[in-house]
């Protein structure tokens, strides 16, 4: 088997699935014309657009796993985002009129990616919402981040899959700048405490909340 530039995960019949994230998922049409020719230069069938806002090309063949990661980094450069997790973002301070105003979510999820490749933290799932409703799912990520009209609320815990769960509030009512000591912290206490390639989620299960909180909050 070769060995891929990125992760790449495996389908039952022996082809690959690319999953792409440029700009957390807000692309503009001249990218979507881009990623439609690489395909069809790949010979790729089906094209996913997939709940953490990438795109995946679902059939790459095993050979072409690699000449499509060159093609994309060339193209996107640091457009192109790998977080060791996955950063959800929702429209927001973009494109929503429920937006929390004076807040930029987007901003926030890349200030999230920048924390989460700063740290050896493993899978950490995010979502970022910029109100209450929480379109970008914060409830039921590993860590949430919700503005409202008297700071950005964190929380953590969450979990969906085969033991689903919501998210305990642990901090609420921050400034971006402490929101973002705050996630320092909680990537730190997840690198330190996670045991081998365990998910964060299992790592806060494992110890309990109240052991995170004791770290993190003091
Ligand atoms: S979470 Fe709020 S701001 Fe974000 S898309 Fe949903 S309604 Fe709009």
């Amino acid at each position: 088997m070769e060995q891929f530039k990125h992760h790449v995960s495996m389908h039952k019949d022996g082809t690959y699935s690319v999953g792409v994230s440029i700009d957390q998922g807000y692309m503009t049409p001249d990218d979507f014309a881009v990623l439609s020719e690489l395909a069809k230069k790949y010979e790729v069938t089906s094209l996913m657009a997939t709940t953490a806002k990438k795109i995946n090309f679902m059939d790459v063949k095993e050979a072409n796993v690699n000449p499509l990661w060159e093609d994309l980094e060339q193209t996107f450069g640091d457009r192109l985002c790998f977080p060791k997790g996955k950063v959800i973002v929702c429209p927001g301070s973009k494109f929503c009129k429920f937006a929390t105003p004076g807040k930029d979510n987007h901003a926030m999820g890349r200030e999230v990616e920048r924390i989460s490749k700063a740290h050896e933290a493993g899978k950490v799932k995010v979502g970022v919402s910029c109100c209450l409703l929480g379109c970008a799912m914060p409830r039921v990520r590993d860590l949430g981040i919700l503005a409202t009209a008297k700071g950005w609320m964190l929380t953590v815990g969450g979990n969906g899959g085969s033991k689903p769960g919501v998210g305990e509030v642990i901090a609420q009512d921050l400034t971006e700048e402490e929101l973002l000591a705050l996630l320092d912290k909680v990537y730190q206490y997840l690198q330190e405490n996670k045991d081998g390639k365990e998910r964060s989620i299992r790592t806060i299960e494992r110890l309990g909340i109240d052991h995170l909180k004791a770290a993190v909050l003091g």
